[in-house]
């Protein structure tokens, strides 16, 4: 099968978050098995180019109509990783994409708009008839709109599209003037069956467009399906899913072995497998010589993410002087967009600038990420939603025990130490249910109770974790599943 990424992330090079890694991860299982797979981006100046190899410019002349004129575009081809893939780069005096960004721009709903336009033309154009066209949230919302109302008159017959909601925190609301310049009909779309966004009248929903027009919708995990089809969650999407229901799934993400894994990663200071798990400690020694952390007998727990209101940030606000207070030493990596969020990290990492068991690190480091996997004995994930959450996936693997909330993929993957409906070896974490710091209290004070007391205990859910599969193997069949479903119908 000839499949299609169009996507605004794809992991190593242009990665914000989990759409990356999922990006990069699906497409390399199904390369894997034999199918042919190509991914579509924006050119971001932003982009790690230390980690595209053999980047060169294949096609120089791609018009792409956008608000009455034709914008030239270069498109680049690069290696990601083993990986194919196209960069689409417009020559606008807008600049699109050389921003020093890859969102948060009050224009973002246009970029993104015109990147989707870009991506179908430039199919179009070279030729490309996939099977499949895979895309990913809001931003790629309108491809299948756009393939419906426009491009399969102009000869993209072939291709069927599985859209995949990584959050529906963001759907992408924009007015009708966003339809005109990519020469959609507002008339014709811009109805409540279609793009006419459910609770904010006169607005477009780019994703609701993407729902409404693919022929198979999917989010990442069966949990944040259930929540966001019944629950407040849906943040206005429930009726939408409800009509579509039948085209609508669940499939958890996976997680690539060749890059999270203890065994095999290069960015860690020794690796490690269930059989030598006392080798995870010279990780965790490596991690606090790096940060200035003293070392002894202390558990050792970490946030990694970003500090976004829906990870839990008052939590994590809540946890730092908790876990201090209760013998734990802490690390956190993460950033924001918000400049009132960055100003209260800031703060917190000026409280304890000489704290010798805390540290906090403001900003995005993926290596320093790997290290602190490896490092840690807990990680923290209070998310007050979670679609899926890889970083107690990741952890999983590490054998570093997640703490998390009863939501979403957190839900689907992590099962309490004492209170989970499993076997004993199917337990892997501790879970607190209620968004609030008693419930968040109540689970670190069990984990670091285990750890103190029952050493012998809190390995074995060290190894628990590290035996579960979240591979990419039974997600890539699922996915294939629903391409082959799609194709035929
Ligand atoms: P989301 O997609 O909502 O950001 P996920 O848990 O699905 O959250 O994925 C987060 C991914 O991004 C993980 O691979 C995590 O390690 C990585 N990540 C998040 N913030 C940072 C950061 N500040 N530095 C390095 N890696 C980060």
């Amino acid at each position: 099968m000839f499949i299609v990424m169009v996507t605004p992330e794809c992991a190593p090079a242009a990665k914000v978050g989990g759409l990356a890694d999922v990006v990069h991860g699906l497409s390399k299982e199904l390369g894997i098995r034999g199918h042919a797979v190509e991914i579509i981006l924006p050119k971001y100046d932003c982009m790690r180019y230390d980690r595209i190899s053999g980047l060169t410019k294949c096609y120089s002349d791609l018009w792409v109509p956008f608000y009455q004129q034709w914008v030239h575009c270069d498109v680049y081809f690069g290696w990601m990783d083993g990986l194919k893939c196209f960069f689409i780069e417009p020559h606008l005096q807008r600049n699109f994409f050389n921003r020093g960004v890859f969102y948060g721009h009050h224009d973002d709903g246009e970029r993104f708009a015109f990147f989707c336009r870009a991506a179908l033309e430039f199919m179009l154009k070279s030729n490309k008839h996939p099977d499949i066209i895979h895309c990913h949230d809001w931003q790629t919302g309108l491809v299948p709109v756009l393939l419906y109302e426009m491009y399969q008159q102009l000869g993209l017959r072939q291709p069927r599209v599985c859209f995949t909601l990584h959050n529906v925190g963001h759907q992408g609301i924009s007015g009708e003037f966003l339809l005109r310049e990519v020469g959609l009909n507002p008339a014709s779309v811009m109805t409540h069956d279609r793009l006419l966004d459910d609770h904010r009248p006169g607005a477009i929903n780019l994703m609701k467009g993407g729902i409404v027009y693919s022929n198979f919708v999917t989010t990442v995990s069966p949990r944040y399906g259930q929540e966001i089809r019944h629950t407040p969650l849906g943040m206005g999407l429930q009726r939408v899913l409800g009509v579509h229901h039948q085209k609508f799934g669940g499939v958890l993400n996976g997680l690539d072995y060749g890059v999270w894994n203890p065994e095999v990663d290069p960015h860690i200071a020794k690796r490690y497998t269930i059989a030598s798990l006392g080798d995870k400690y010279a990780n965790k020694d490596a991690l606090r010589h790096r940060l200035w952390l003293r070392s002894g007998m202390k558990p050792l727990v970490s946030f990694v993410g970003r500090l976004d209101p829906q990870k839990g940030v008052d939590l994590i606000l809540h946890a730092v002087p908790y876990c201090l207070d209760h013998g734990c030493q802490f690390v956190l990596l993460g950033s924001s967009l918000q400049g009132d969020i960055n100003t209260a990290f800031w703060n917190l990492k000026a409280r304890y600038n000489d704290h010798p068991d805390c540290h906090l690190e403001i900003g995005y480091n993926e290596e320093l990420a790997h290290l602190i996997y490896a490092g840690s004995d807990l990680i923290l994930v209070p998310s007050g939603y979670e679609p899926c959450g890889l970083t107690q996936i990741i952890s999983l693997k590490y054998g570093t025990v997640p703490i998390v909330r009863n939501t979403g993929g957190l839900a689907d993957t992590v099962f309490d130490a004492d209170h989970a409906h499993k076997p004993y070896h199917e337990r892997n974490g501790y879970v607190f249910n209620d968004y609030n710091w008693q419930g968040l209290e109540s689970a670190i004070h069990r984990a670091i109770g285990l750890w103190n007391h029952y050493p012998g205990y809190f390995r074995e859910l060290m190894a628990n974790g590290m035996r579960c599969d979240y591979s990419w193997n039974y997600p890539g069949q699922n996915y294939l599943n629903i391409y082959n479903y799609i194709k035929a119908s």
